[in-house]
């Protein structure tokens, strides 16, 4: 098998999966208890707590552990609407977003606020007029992904929060950095509050991060024993198991980086073979997000056709598989273009062997059905 579509999902890595085993069998005491089971689980809770705002610089009251980034996404903009709203009622939005933010968008405007979408440039970055265009004296939050999950395209957060900051320090800015987290460096100095989750970072399903900054205004939407964003008995074992895939996946980050700079830059070098086949991706793509439209040939096609080598690629975000690609979209403006897309992604972990493997199945795969449809 050669997996690449790690921008769905990760496997989870074997040494976090011995510690999901080892504490949900000795640590199974629910760490709100008095006793002691209680209370070896609660320094644990406290440890894995410590580790994560270490490792992410950031304070051990400024993090939430939740199910996932979708979660997080609504506690994020949801809480920080409804806390806000006296300041106003508009927020900003890029076209670049995961499909989780514009249903998240969609209620927040059937209860009252208003939305702007903030242009990008054809290379993906977003238009800094345009956001200063956009943003008016009701503005009280911008919600702008680090990294989009369909091209890769990386925003320079540290800019877009400098730009806001000059119109208005009060308007708030929320970062998705769901793809960003665990494959490039990630400030959280750079905004206010953002959503990550573990299973993009070979931890298992079903954890995830939110993060606000201390002093921000946010909401709770959940209720329960205790007055946190996410009530409830905390899911030690996904929490130890996000905070060692965190560890692990930032451990030595840019020699990583490196090794998939190298897959990258193999890939990308075969598909440009191809005149008919468009390449989706510009200089401020992270390497592990490779992104091309096939043009004459179903994405769907392709992708079974491949997964008969036992192949794995998507077509857009595993969120929307089958639709028009709103990223290739909001770059290129051509339906075409963003209805026969392919997403390879790939990860440090990939092999030499599988990227070899990968592209002789792909060339032939590719010949066969472009021949068919000229
Ligand atoms: N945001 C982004 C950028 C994503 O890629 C994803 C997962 N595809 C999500 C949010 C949602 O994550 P989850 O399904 O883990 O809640």
């Amino acid at each position: 098998m050669v997996y690449l579509d790690y921008s769905a999902t990760t496997p989870v890595l074997p040494e976090v999966l011995d510690s999901y085993n080892k504490v949900s069998s000795e640590y199974f005491g629910n760490s709100n208890s008095l006793h002691n089971l209680g209370i070896k689980s609660r320094e644990l809770l406290e440890s894995a707590s410590k580790q994560v705002s270490e490792l992410l610089n950031v304070g051990i009251d400024e993090i939430t552990f939740t199910s996932g980034a979708t979660e997080s996404n609504n506690i994020a903009l949801i809480g920080a609407c409804l806390a806000n709203k006296a300041k106003g009622n508009h927020i900003i939005v890029s076209k670049l977003e995961h499909p989780s933010i514009y249903a998240i968008v969609d209620y927040l405007v059937s209860i009252g606020f208003k939305v702007s979408y903030v242009n990008n440039t054809e290379e993906g970055v977003i238009d800094f007029e345009d956001l200063k265009r956009k943003m008016n004296e009701d503005t009280i939050l911008v919600s702008i992904c680090a990294v989009n999950s369909e091209t890769g395209v990386r925003q320079p957060l540290k800019t877009i929060k400098q730009v806001i900051n000059k119109f208005n320090s009060d308007i708030l800015l929320h970062s998705d950095i769901t793809q960003a987290l665990g494959k490039v460096h990630v400030n959280f100095s750079d905004f206010d509050l953002a959503s990550a989750s573990g299973h993009k970072i070979y931890a298992p399903k079903g954890v995830g991060l939110f993060y606000k900054k201390n002093g921000v205004k946010c909401q709770k939407l959940l209720y329960g024993s205790e007055d946190v964003y996410h009530p409830g008995t905390p899911a030690l074992p996904l929490i130890v198991s996000f905070s060692k895939a965190l560890r692990i996946s930032l451990h030595e980050l840019d020699k990583k980086l490196e090794i998939v700079n190298k897959w990258n830059e193999k890939i990308l070098k075969n598909f440009s073979k191809f005149e008919s086949i468009k390449i989706n991706n510009s200089k401020y793509c992270i390497p592990h997000i490779i992104n091309i439209s096939l043009m004459d040939i179903k994405p769907e096609t392709f992708i079974h056709a491949l997964e008969k080598h036992e192949i794995y690629v998507s077509s857009n975000t595993a969120c929307s598989s089958g639709k028009l690609s709103t990223s290739v979209m909001a770059l290129y403006n051509d339906k075409v273009r963003a209805e026969t897309t392919i997403r390879i992604s790939i990860s440090c972990l990939t092999k030499l062997e599988e990227i070899t493997v990968f592209l002789n199945a792909f060339n032939g795969v590719y010949d066969k059905l472009h021949s068919l449809n000229n």
